[in-house]
């Protein structure tokens, strides 16, 4: 074991320090080599150092370099050393993290983690706070809580009942609604197609003013940091209004509500922080390895309601207990990770993480536009999304720049045009990595432009 484990770091090691020199996106080549993996199931044994050299050898390089400093596609942060190596010792732990008695370590730094969480993101305390495996699963805990309350009032138990013969709620999203919302309406038996649109602005915002009624058999879902644009929806208008009509406010915060914890971005949120339940990543802006969602509910009964169920031998102790507030019983301890990145950065080092991307974002947006490309919206956080002339033009640019391999980032459609989206949202990336990757994305742009093609 000590060996293999060595050995193993070693190679962990050779990994991440050859990521400045390779393509971002991997090689054609290395991913036709992913073909040595289809053989049939071993007969026998194979020496664990064999396994893992094959899976270094083929797997490392058909990997894409996100964990690198020049991936800026979907919204994708990298890991922090402090959570890849907390990551590494909590592996070879191997807790459940499910029930305190089984981890009395993991339950622990996961209450650490949630007070941490909720100084640094401006919620209020105490919040129920559920360790989930994304922000789609954190949307989903925070409706599941919220279809709970709304129906409870209503003197329906759905945990109990279902949602068959329930009294109806009516859910309203913005029409830049995060297609994760809509896939938490769907498995909670709310319906994906089932809500109102409230129409947006050219950035992607709500217009409080274009809401529907509300009242209190409503649940508003707003949003902290639009996919695209990084838009944040305006909080301080919605969530008073729905508050005094009894309706119950969903925010979408995977990466946005990250803002907070940067006093230059913290205006952004202002008024989120009045709502009933909240979405986040861990694994995007807090750069913590995967799989890390987070879910906070104002008032932890309704997120405990919701999942918390009883079993003869599930022997409760005046603990927390973990799998009250998740929708899973065992899990990996993904506390672990996110009390490593905030007790590494600390308050300054996270709000420095949080200013220093929104500043390349800037930077990327400034020299594309002096390049004479457009940028299609207001540079908020960390997002630009930029075209590059006509659909087919800008997705041909694209392509080249991935192909380029000095860094990555994917195609999007802004309403109505196609656009490169750029997501600053590594620890990794430097000033000098915005620069190298400024410099690739305008001479292959340049190139596609002028040529056509590109040699
Ligand atoms: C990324 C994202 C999600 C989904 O997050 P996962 O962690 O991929 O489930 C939801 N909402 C917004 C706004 C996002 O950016």
């Amino acid at each position: 074991m000590n060996h293999l484990l060595k050995a193993t770091a070693e190679r962990a090691w050779r990994y991440l320090d050859g990521l400045d020199d390779r393509s971002v996106a991997p090689s054609a080549d290395a991913i036709a080599t992913l073909r040595r993996l289809d053989e049939p199931l071993p007969e026998g044994p194979t020496d664990p150092q064999a396994v893992v050299a094959l899976l270094d050898e083929v797997g490392s390089p058909a990997t894409v370099a996100t964990a690198g400093s020049r991936y800026f596609g979907f919204v994708v942060g990298g890991a922090l050393p402090a959570t890849v190596a907390a990551n590494w010792l909590a592996t070879a732990w191997d807790q459940n993290a499910g029930v305190a008695a089984l981890s009395p370590i993991a339950a622990k730094l996961e209450e650490v983690a949630m007070r941490w969480l909720l100084d640094v993101l401006r919620l209020p305390a105490p919040c129920g706070v559920g360790f989930v495996t994304c922000a789609t699963q954190a949307n989903f805990a925070g409706l599941a809580a919220a279809r709970h309350a709304l129906l409870a009032r209503q003197g329906w138990d759905v945990e109990k009942l279902g949602v068959f013969g329930a009294p109806p709620i009516t859910v309203v999203v913005g029409e830049e609604v995060h297609v994760s919302v809509l896939r938490a309406l769907m498995t909670l038996g709310l319906g994906r197609d089932r809500n109102i649109r409230a129409p947006v602005d050219g950035q992607g915002r709500i217009r409080a003013d274009s809401l529907p009624p509300l009242d209190d058999t409503t649940i508003v879902c707003i949003q902290a940091g639009n996919v695209n644009t990084g838009a944040f929806d305006p909080a301080d208008e919605i969530v008073p209004r729905a508050k005094t009509a009894g309706a119950w406010v969903h925010v979408d915060g995977a990466f946005g509500l990250w803002a907070g914890a940067a006093p230059s971005h913290a205006h952004l949120i202002r008024g989120f922080d009045g709502a009933d339940s909240w979405a986040t990543d861990a694994h995007k802006w807090l750069n913590v390895p995967y799989d890390s969602g987070i879910v906070v509910v104002r008032e932890p009964q309704h997120l405990r309601a919701a999942f918390s169920i009883t079993a003869p031998y599930l022997v409760r102790g005046e603990q927390r207990e973990p799998e009250d507030y998740t929708p899973e019983f065992s899990r990996r301890a993904r506390g672990v990770e996110v009390w490593a990145a905030l007790r590494s950065l600390g308050r300054e080092g996270l709000a420095h993480l949080i200013e220093r991307t929104c500043r390349h974002a800037a930077r990327f947006a400034q020299g594309l536009r002096a390049a004479g490309y457009d940028v299609l919206n207001d540079v908020v956080i960390n997002q630009v999304l930029v075209s590059f002339g006509d659909a087919a033009t800008t997705r041909r640019v694209i392509t080249a720049i991935q192909e380029e391999g000095t860094c990555w980032a994917g195609a999007s459609v802004w309403q109505g045009r196609t656009a490169m989206r750029i997501s600053v949202s590594s620890w990794a990336t430097t000033d000098q990595d915005v620069e190298r990757s400024l410099e690739a994305m305008i001479r292959v742009a340049a190139q596609v432009v002028r040529g056509g093609g590109r040699d």
